[in-house]
Parts: structure tokens; C-alpha cells; sequence
């Protein structure tokens, strides 16, 4: 599966092709965000190369940092530390650049000779062409409501204001749909039990939720999806966030006390 800066359809402009040129050129189509593809610290953040990169992030993951050039703005600063899927900036042409795109590009240590293929590490096809961004939609239902609040896009994953629900409304549905193939998730009642995983989210049928109608849910799950980072978590009615669970390592909530706000994404 991808891993782009970019989410929904974005193009490669310029190709990866070693030394000569040591990343790869994104123009971002169905939004100008660009997302950080790894968790890290931010090391640079603003217009530290004016005749290359121009306004740029670098982030810092372990030993690898990762370039993100060009941006007309950042929407991090140093010492940020960020998950893979947040916002760190906006699509520019700014220092070296002809048009509007971001130069994606990881190296060992910054160092400028120790680059590695970013099409293998991200599975960017390395070739000129229009391609597309799985991605994770979902949203929840107040308890007794009959009316979904909006889907919500894993795209803001990192905004506080980023989440499927309203804060101090216990929820009693939950629905998720990937883009990128299958997704199945389950929910836990107050005082119940869990019940049975969804597939999916099922667009023809009033059944395709987890939940039942009038019963508060207290905690979520989603399965692991095979090569993908799944997060999740979800927040105590008007109270805050529980910590993210990753890959289905434990369920998001605590059972006894009902939930109102839900956050996920897959990358
Ligand atoms: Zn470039």
C-alpha cells in the first residue's frame, strides 16, 4: 500500500532517479495538504534553503530524516512531534522549484549522500501519472438520534477538531469504510458485551453500523489491516482523549463509562 504526503489523488510530476534527482515531485489534486508519512520530531520547519528546498519540513525518525520541500507554508514548528497522517504543511513553489509541488525525499542521518529510493519505501509507483490515496472514512450517531453527524476523512487525524461525533453526546452507531479494501471494526455497550465485527460499511442496508439503537457504546475496535498502520481512540463523554491504540493492540474506551467522540485512521 502507498504511503503518500498526499491524501486522495495526487500526481508524480518528477521521478526519483538517484543523485540527479534524489526524491520524488507530488502535486497534490484532491487537496494541497501535505501529511507527515511517519511519526517523528520535527527538525526543520521554514524557509531554511531558499534556493533549493525553500520553505521546507524535515522530520526525524530515528536515524532517517524526511524532506518535504517547496511548501507555501508549515503548519509545524521545531520540536513538534508528530504521528504519521498529520498536517505539517501546505503545497507551495517555493526556493528551486517551476510549479506548485512537494519534494518528497528520506535520507540517513541528512545525510546528502546517504539517500534511499522513496518510491520502494513509500510504493509510489516511480513513474509519471495520476494516483490515488486510500482512505479511512467514518462517523458516529448520538444515543436515540436517528441521524448520522458527518463522515469525517482520516485526513486531520492530528487536529483536535479532527473527530466523528459531538463532545458530551454518548454515541450508539459507528460506521467505517476504507477506501484501500475491507475494514472491520466492533463496538462494546455499557454494562453489555461486545458485539458481532462489521464488514465494512454497507451503503445499501440501515444495518451496516456497529451499535444498537438507544444503547451507549464504551469502547471500539478496528482489525489490523495487513502492511497498514491502523490507530484508533476515543474519548469519554466531555472529557478528553483515551491514548491511541495501534493495530488492534487493545480496545479504545473503557468499559463503564460511555464515549461520545471517536478518532482513526489507516496509512
Ligand atoms: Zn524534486
Amino acid at each position: 500500500m502507498m504511503n503518500s504526503p498526499f491524501r486522495g489523488t495526487f500526481r508524480v510530476s518528477q521521478t526519483y532517479k538517484g543523485a540527479s534527482h534524489k526524491g520524488l515531485d507530488l502535486v497534490g489534486v484532491t487537496s494541497n495538504e501535505i501529511y507527515s508519512t511517519t511519526s517523528g520530531v520535527v527538525e526543520i520547519a521554514g524557509n531554511n534553503d531558499p534556493k533549493g528546498f525553500g520553505i521546507y519540513v524535515r522530520i526525524r525518525d530515528g536515524k532517517n530524516v524526511y524532506y518535504y520541500g517547496h511548501m507555501k507554508a508549515t503548519k509545524v514548528k521545531v520540536g513538534d512531534k508528530v504521528n504519521a497522517g498529520c498536517l505539517i504543511g501546505i503545497m507551495g513553489s517555493t526556493g528551486n522549484s517551476t510549479g506548485p509541488h512537494c519534494h518528497y525525499e528520506m535520507r540517513v542521518n541528512a545525510n546528502s549522500n546517504d539517500f534511499v529510493n522513496i518510491s520502494t519505501l513509500s510504493r509510489i509507483p516511480n513513474a509519471i501519472g495520476s494516483y490515488e490515496m486510500p482512505y479511512l472514512k467514518y462517523r458516529v450517531k448520538a444515543l436515540g438520534n436517528d441521524k448520522y453527524y458527518p463522515w469525517v476523512h482520516d485526513y486531520n487525524i492530528c487536529d483536535s477538531n479532527g473527530y466523528a461525533g459531538v463532545s458530551g453526546k454518548q454515541i450508539d452507531g459507528l460506521q467505517m469504510s476504507y477506501t484501500g479494501g475491507n475494514i472491520e471494526y466492533r463496538v462494546h455497550l455499557l454494562g453489555g458485551k461486545w458485539l458481532p465485527w462489521v464488514l465494512n460499511y454497507d451503503n445499501t442496508t440501515i444495518n451496516g453500523y456497529a451499535g444498537i439503537y438507544g444503547q451507549v457504546i464504551d469502547a471500539i475496535e478496528i482489525k489490523p489491516i495487513a502492511g497498514k498502520t491502523v490507530i484508533l481512540r476515543s474519548s469519554v463523554s466531555g472529557k478528553d482523549y483515551y491514548p491511541w491504540v495501534e493495530n488492534n493492540s487493545t480496545y479504545a474506551g473503557s468499559i463503564g463509562k460511555g464515549i461520545d467522540r471517536v478518532q482513526a485512521s489507516v496509512f
